[in-house]
């Protein structure tokens, strides 16, 4: 008799789960519920809010399952009903599951910082990746008070990748645009007294130093007390900018605590040796308390986990019992150049660039046929190789 699986989340986890199970259409009968009608390809979302293609961050759900023995359904999921094994949905479905795999990712947190929410742009969708390109254009190509500050918020991956990137494509779009000069200031702020507090201490040294070189201003071990229209507030000081982005906070999917599942401390779900949280509920990618959650290659290697088990239990075999293993670390910040710490090897530069390329490509590969993943990879490549603009040097952003 087939199981019926029903997947929750249409991201990394969800997708390369879904992907997996309908190898065994004979043994499986899968639906994926999701919020969204596309993947969205988190990793390159700095690249698409600073002039890259949108079709890199943002793949359809239905083109990825297309022929696959996968249900896809857009809704919200809202109730867990334990008893009845079935999941509510914000326009009232009940969806009926022998296996519930949950793989919801995190949302943004703004810690209750006052304004933040309000005036701060995101970059965690290709739609506020649009919103915040759209901002940076209007203030670059005004001509009367135009920003003289453009601040990130968060010296994480997501921050880092962000800034590196921001001179180029600030460059470019006052090349295209003819703007006069101006002294032009980018500014990243972190709470903690060093970038990347979660990488090693040599991987921050050299990406400081990098940033400095594109002429990034640092504000180390400031946090941010509040926003308004105008101005951002740090340590007590106002910083006037109306070009503020927010990657410093990401919390837990608030349907976990909804639904009373047990947490830890982070508000991460708590799961046994084979990412159960319950009977016949898995928990995977970043809402898991595991120790790399939090990364796109957790989440896959996680769904790849209990979908290998799913099989094991269906012939009869010992389940394995989950192994932590430790993502590859690569983070891009400026043209042709990324740090990587891979277990014990740390490198920077133009290798880690090509390694990022490399691994993009891979993931590509993961969820959509190999011409389609090529093709849209290559494009993207060839326009990043070619951007001439973004490493000339130049004196419109001031150096510090
Ligand atoms: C800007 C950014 C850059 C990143 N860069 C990297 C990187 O370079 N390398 C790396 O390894 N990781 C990176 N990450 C982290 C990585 O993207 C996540 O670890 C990964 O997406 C986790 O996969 P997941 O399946 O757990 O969740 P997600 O991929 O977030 O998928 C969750 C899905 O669930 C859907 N959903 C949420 N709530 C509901 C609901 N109630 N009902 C139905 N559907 C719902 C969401 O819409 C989404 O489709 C980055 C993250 C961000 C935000």
């Amino acid at each position: 008799m087939t199981k019926q699986i029903l997947i929750v989340g249409g991201g990394f986890g969800g997708v390369k789960a879904a992907l997996e199970l309908a190898k065994r259409p004979e043994d499986f009968e899968i639906t994926l519920v999701s919020e969204h009608e596309h993947f969205r390809y988190y990793p390159e979302l700095y690249h698409t809010a600073t002039g890259g293609l949108r079709t890199q961050t943002s793949i359809r759900l239905r083109d990825i399952f297309a022929g696959k023995n996968i249900t896809f359904l857009k809704a919200k999921a809202e109730r867990l009903h334990r008893e009845a094994k079935a999941i509510e949905t914000n326009d009232g479905q009940k969806l009926n599951y022998d296996i519930l795999i949950l793989a919801l990712g995190v949302v943004t947190n703004y810690f209750g910082i006052k304004g933040l929410q309000e005036y701060s742009y995101g970059i965690k969708s290709p739609e506020e990746a649009a919103e915040f390109k759209a901002e940076l254009h209007k203030q670059l190509t005004d001509e009367h008070a135009p920003d003289k500050h453009y601040v990130i918020v968060g010296a994480g991956p997501t921050g880092i990748e962000l800034a590196g990137a921001l001179p180029g494509y600030m460059k470019k779009i006052i090349a295209n645009h003819g703007v006069k000069h101006r002294a032009i200031h980018i500014d990243l702020i972190e709470a903690a007294p060093r970038l990347l507090p979660r990488s090693p201490t040599s991987t921050s040294r050299a990406v400081r130093r990098q940033l400095k070189k594109l002429g990034i201003k640092l504000y180390l071990g400031q946090a941010v007390q509040g926003e308004t229209a105008d101005a951002l507030t740090i340590n007590g000081k106002p910083l006037t900018s109306h070009t503020v982005v927010w990657t410093a906070g990401m919390a837990n999917n608030p349907f976990f605590e909804a639904n009373k599942f047990a947490v830890n401390d982070r508000h991460k779900v708590l799961v046994d040796e084979f990412m159960k949280a319950e009977d016949e509920i898995y928990v995977i990618g970043d809402n898991a308390a595991t120790p790399y959650s939090g990364m796109a290659q957790t989440a896959l290697y996680d769904a790849s986990f209990v979908v290998n088990n799913l099989k094991r239990d269906l012939a009869g075999e010992e389940l394995e019992r989950y192994k932590p293993k430790q993502p590859i670390s690569i983070i891009p910040a400026g043209p042709n150049w990324a740090a990587v710490d891979w277990g014990r090897f740390h490198f920077t530069g133009r290798k880690g660039w090509l390694l990022r390329q490399a691994a993009d490509l891979v993931a590509f590969h993961d969820l959509e046929p190999w011409w389609k993943a090529t093709e849209q990879w290559f494009t993207e490549f060839a326009e990043q190789e070619n951007c001439e603009i973004c490493t000339a040097a130049d004196d419109s952003l001031a150096t510090t």
